[in-house]
C-alpha cells in the first residue's frame, strides 16, 4: 500500500463530520474579521480532534492555530472562512433567491476551503500517530482573506515562523494544481482638505477637495497608459464631501487598489500614483493625507511541491462527480452565457468540452491558458516559505467567481466531494514531504532562489494594524 492510499483512507474517514462543519459555516456568513462564530466552530473542531490550539493568533481574535505531531519538518495547512456581503442565496437553486437576514453569503466557497484545510490536517494528523514519523501538521484558520489582508498580518507578526512549508487550495470550476498567478495589491486611501466656502458668494476663498479627488483621477486615468500591460488600477470614492453643491467641499476622499505583478513593481506604481494625488493638491490648493489600509504579494510558484501535487492528482483522479451533480450544474449553466462557459475554458487552457457542466477529468500541469488574475494574501506565505495550492471543482464550469451562483452551490454534494478530493491532493502532499527529505529540500531550494535576490518585505507599513472588528450581538 502506498502512502497516499492510507491517507486517502484517512481523509475518508473525517469527510463526513467536516462537510457538516462547512455547511454550518456556510449558514452562518460573517465577513471580514468578524468571523467569531465561524471561528468558534473551527476551534471547537480543532479541539475535537485532539489538535494543541492556540487561539487569537496574531492578535486577530477570528484567527486560529492547530497543532499536533512531534519534531520533524513542519507542514501548514492553510484554511479560510470568512463571507462576502451582498452574496446571500438560498443553496441548491438555480435563481437568485437571497435569504433573510444580514445579505452576506458565501459567494467564494470559503467554507468549503476551511473545512477541507482541516479535514487534510486531521487525516495528516492521523497518519503521523499512525506511521511514527517525526513532523508536526499545523492547521491555520486564517480570516478576513476578502481585502483584509489577514495573513499578511499573520506573516509579519511570525504568526508562520518555524514552518517550512504551506499548502492550500481554493475552490473552482477546475481540478487542477493551481498556477501561482497573482498580483501584488495595495489599498491606498487618500484624503483632501480644503477650505469650505459659498459657493456662489465667495468662491475664491473656497478650496476644493473634491475638485482635488477629481483631478487625482483624472491624473491616475493618464497614468494608465504608462504603466506595465499586467498593472491594475482601480478607484472607490469614500466621501464626495456633502450633498451641497452651493458649499465648497472641505472634504474629499477616494480609495485605490493598485496592482502589479511584483512588490517591486507595485511599490513603483504606488509611489507614481501618489505623486498624481500630490500634483492633484497642488493644483486646488488642498492637502492630501495618505495612508495604506492594507497589501498583500504576488504568489510565488514551487515547481517541486507543484509536482509532487500533480502526481498525487493523477493517482487520485478525477473528482466522481454523478448524473444528480452534473444534472444540477447545468441548471446553474443555463443561468450563464456562453461568453461566461467559453471564458472558464479559455483562461484555464483547454479546449472546451461539450457534454459536461462539471470538471470530471483533470487539467494538466503545463497547460497554458490566459487565467484571470486578481490578488490573495497566500502571496505573502509564498515569500516566506514554500507554497502549493490545489483548485479542485466545486462548481459547475463558467460560474463567476463571487456571484450568488457560488453560494448556491456550496452545499451540494457535488461542492462536498470537491472539498473531500482538495483535502486528499494537500494531504497526500504533505505526506510526500515528511516521507522524502529529499522533495523538502528542493522545495527550500526552489524557494531560496525565487527570494534569494528579493527577500521578503511585508508590504505593509509597520504602523498600520489589522482593521480587527468587535464581536456582534449576534455572536455574543
Ligand atoms: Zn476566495
Amino acid at each position: 500500500m502506498q502512502n497516499s492510499d492510507l491517507i486517502w483512507d484517512l481523509v475518508d474517514n473525517h469527510r463526513t463530520e467536516f462537510e457538516a462543519l462547512s455547511d454550518r459555516v456556510w449558514g452562518m456568513p460573517e465577513i471580514a474579521y468578524t468571523e467569531y462564530r465561524s471561528v468558534t466552530e473551527h476551534t471547537a473542531m480543532l479541539r475535537q480532534q485532539g489538535f494543541r490550539v492556540t487561539e487569537n493568533v496574531a492578535g486577530i481574535p477570528t484567527a486560529v492555530m492547530g497543532e499536533a505531531g512531534e519534531g520533524g519538518p513542519i507542514v501548514a495547512i492553510l484554511g479560510e472562512y470568512d463571507a462576502l456581503p451582498g452574496l446571500s442565496q438560498e443553496a441548491g437553486v438555480a435563481q437568485p433567491r437571497p435569504l433573510p437576514g444580514n445579505g452576506h453569503g458565501h459567494g467564494c466557497g470559503h467554507n468549503l476551503l476551511g473545512s477541507a484545510a482541516m479535514l487534510a490536517a486531521t487525516a495528516i494528523k492521523d497518519w503521523l500517530e499512525k506511521s511514527g514519523r517525526p513532523g508536526r501538521v499545523r492547521y491555520y484558520g486564517c480570516p478576513a482573506e476578502e481585502g483584509g489582508a489577514a495573513k499578511s498580518f499573520m506573516a509579519r507578526e511570525g504568526a508562520f515562523d518555524g514552518v517550512d512549508i504551506a499548502i492550500t487550495w481554493h475552490p473552482s470550476a477546475f481540478t487542477e494544481v493551481a498556477r501561482a498567478l497573482s498580483l501584488a495589491n495595495t489599498r491606498m486611501d487618500f484624503r483632501f482638505t480644503g477650505r469650505a466656502s459659498h459657493a456662489a458668494a465667495a468662491p475664491h476663498l473656497g478650496r476644493s477637495a473634491l475638485d482635488a479627488v477629481e483631478l487625482m483621477n483624472v491624473g491616475v486615468n493618464y497614468l494608465r497608459e504608462h504603466v506595465p500591460s499586467d498593472s491594475r488600477i482601480h478607484y472607490a470614492m469614500l466621501d464626495s464631501g456633502g450633498i451641497a453643491p452651493n458649499v465648497v467641499q472641505a472634504t474629499a476622499a477616494v480609495r485605490y487598489a493598485i496592482r502589479s505583478r511584483d512588490l517591486k513593481g507595485m511599490q513603483e506604481l504606488n509611489e507614481r500614483v501618489k505623486q498624481v494625488a500630490q500634483g492633484a493638491a497642488m493644483m486646488t490648493g488642498t492637502t492630501v493625507h495618505i495612508s495604506i489600509m492594507s497589501a498583500v504579494s504576488n504568489l510565488l510558484p514551487n515547481r517541486p511541491l507543484e509536482e509532487a501535487m500533480q502526481r498525487n492528482l493523477e493517482r487520485l483522479g478525477p473528482i466522481p462527480f454523478d448524473a444528480q451533480d452534473k444534472a444540477f450544474a447545468a441548471k446553474i449553466q443555463a443561468t450563464l452565457s456562453e461568453e461566461d462557459i467559453n471564458n472558464a475554458y479559455r483562461a484555464v487552457g483547454i479546449p472546451r468540452r461539450q457534454e459536461t457542466p462539471l470538471c470530471d477529468f483533470i487539467v494538466p500541469l503545463d497547460v497554458r491558458g490566459e487565467p484571470m488574475i486578481g490578488s490573495t494574501d497566500v502571496g505573502d506565505v509564498s515569500w516566506v516559505m514554500p507554497t502549493v495550492q490545489a483548485h479542485a471543482a466545486t462548481i459547475a464550469i463558467g460560474t463567476p467567481g463571487h456571484s450568488w451562483q457560488v453560494t448556491a452551490q456550496g452545499k451540494m454534494p457535488a461542492a462536498h466531494k470537491g472539498m473531500t478530493h482538495a483535502a486528499k491532493m494537500m494531504a497526500a502532499t504533505a505526506i510526500d514531504v515528511f516521507s522524502d527529505a529529499e522533495l523538502l529540500a528542493a522545495a527550500k531550494k526552489d524557494h531560496q532562489e525565487r527570494v534569494g535576490r528579493t527577500p521578503y518585505v511585508c508590504p505593509i507599513p509597520a504602523d498600520v494594524t489589522p482593521p480587527l472588528q468587535a464581536r456582534p450581538k449576534e455572536a455574543a
